[in-house]
C-alpha cells in the first residue's frame, strides 16, 4: 500500500518513517522509503533547484508547478512501478504538501490546487496519510536545533516564523478534516516511540491485512 506522512518542519517524519519500514520488514513486507520533494533522479535535480534558494522569486503557483513536475516523475519513475510489484510505499511529504505549503500558506486558489492535483495524480492516491501534528513553536524549535546540529543555515523553506508554522498546521488539519477516511492526525509532540505506537496502531486499524 502507498502511505504518506506529511507534517511541519521538525514534526519527526523521517524518523516515523525509518522505525514503519522496520516494522514492515520484521514481518517480511518489501518496503520502498521515498520523498519528495525528490525520488527519482530527475525529481532529485527540481528538488536541489527548489530548495536551493534558486525558486525564490518564482512565487508560490510557479513553484507549485515545479513541485508537480517533480511528482510527476516521482510517480512514473518510482512510486507507481513500487506499488505494481507489490512493494509498500513509505513517502515523506506527498500532494497534501503542496496543498499545504503552496495552496493554503502561500494562497492558491483551491479549485487550482484542485486541478493541478487531479493532473499530476492521475488517480494514484495514498492509502492512508499520518499528519504529524504539533503545536508551531515546538516545531520551529525542533526545526532550529536540528540545523544548529548540522552547522547550516536555515533552508528556503525552514526560514520562517512562528505564524507560518501556525498556519501549516492549520492548513495540515483541515485537509485531515476534508479527508477523513485516508488522514491519521497524530499528535507528534510526545516521544518518538509514543508516536511510533500511535502510528502503528492506526496501522492495524485501518489496513488489517
Ligand atoms: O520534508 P523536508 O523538510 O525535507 O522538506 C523539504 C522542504 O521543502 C521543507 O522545508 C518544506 O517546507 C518544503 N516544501 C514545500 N512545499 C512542498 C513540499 C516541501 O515548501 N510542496
Amino acid at each position: 500500500c502507498f502511505i504518506t506522512f506529511e507534517g511541519g518542519e521538525g514534526a519527526g517524519k523521517s524518523t516515523q518513517i525509518g522505525r514503519l519500514k522496520n516494522r514492515l520488514q520484521q514481518l517480511d513486507h518489501s518496503t520502498l522509503v521515498t520523498r519528495e520533494p525528490g525520488g527519482s533522479p530527475r525529481a532529485e535535480e527540481i528538488r536541489a533547484f527548489l530548495l536551493g534558494g534558486h525558486a525564490k522569486h518564482l512565487g508560490p503557483f510557479a513553484e507549485a508547478l515545479l513541485f508537480a513536475a517533480a511528482r510527476i516523475d516521482h510517480l512514473d519513475k518510482t512510486i507507481v512501478p513500487a506499488l505494481k510489484n507489490g512493494v509498500h510505499v513509505l513517502c515523506d511529504r506527498f500532494a497534501d504538501s503542496t496543498r499545504a505549503y503552496q495552496g493554503s500558506v502561500g494562497n492558491i486558489d483551491k479549485t487550482l490546487i484542485d486541478q493541478l492535483e487531479r493532473v499530476t495524480l492521475r488517480g494514484v492516491k495514498p492509502d492512508l496519510t499520518f499528519i504529524l501534528d504539533l503545536p508551531a513553536e515546538v516545531g520551529l524549535a525542533r526545526a532550529r536545533a536540528r540545523q544548529a546540529g548540522k552547522g547550516e543555515g536555515a533552508d528556503r523553506f525552514e526560514d520562517e516564523d512562528v505564524s507560518f508554522h501556525q498556519s501549516l498546521r492549520q492548513a495540515y488539519l483541515s485537509i485531515a478534516r476534508a479527508d477523513p477516511g485516508r488522514c491519521v492526525v497524530v499528535n507528534a509532540d510526545q516521544a518518538p516511540d509514543e508516536v511510533e505506537a500511535a502510528i502503528w496502531a492506526a496501522l492495524r486499524e485501518r489496513l488489517p491485512r
